[in-house]
């Protein structure tokens, strides 16, 4: 999902207020498993962390209401939606797609995944994340424009939902550049904790 906290939609460029969250895309093969290597990407010179809490799903469907969208979860994790921004600017500009700025080999690192029965449904906690030991992002669950049954429902009402898929939920105020070499530790409270190294 993008622009679904109000601090980051506004340092994109949007007024939450008028420019309701959206969906794109990413290959299931761009996960990196916690604890693993983000190889620096090409064709940029301006590749940004975005954290986020992940929901990962255990069944699907169609035009799925808020009431029972939480039925769907199989459980939560910690993840990266690394950005080539300067790529992602310029499709911006040039009115193309994001495929090129976001959905890029190993654009995607995920935690581990925690069932339901260990972590419940957070709807509020914080979410950080430190590149080599200093903050760079924090929030709340909480300030999540569409909380999860919401964007479960709203994403259903556009795509067959189905099990297995992943959804990243979008990332709050703070997205910054990194560089090879240095550590990112991210985590949301009451779900868990991701440790990327970017080479
Ligand atoms: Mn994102």
């Amino acid at each position: 999902m993008g622009r679904n906290y109000a601090a980051h939609a506004r340092e994109m460029g949007d007024d939450p207020n008028v420019v309701p969250p959206f969906f794109f895309m990413k290959p299931a093969d761009s996960i990196v498993a916690d604890d693993g290597d983000f190889p620096y990407p090409g064709h940029t010179k301006e590749v940004e962390h975005e954290i986020e809490m992940v929901v990962a799903l255990k069944s699907g469907g169609v035009n799925i209401p808020e009431s029972k969208a939480l039925d769907c979860v199989f459980g939560y994790a910690v993840g990266l939606d690394m950005t080539r921004r300067d790529l992602q600017d310029l499709a911006k500009e040039l009115r193309r797609p994001w495929e090129a700025g976001k959905s890029f080999d190993h654009s995607a690192p995920c935690g581990p995944l925690y069932p339901v029965s260990v972590v419940g449904h957070p709807s509020r906690g914080r979410l950080w994340v430190a590149v080599n030991g200093k903050i760079k992002q924090q929030a709340d669950l909480a300030d999540l424009i569409w909380p999860v049954p919401r964007m479960i429902a709203e994403l259903s009402s556009y795509f067959a939902l189905a099990p297995g898929d992943v959804i990243f939920t979008g990332t709050p105020d703070g997205v910054a550049v990194v560089k090879r070499g240095d550590r990112i530790r991210g985590g949301v409270e009451g779900i868990g904790e991701i440790d990327i190294n970017v080479v």
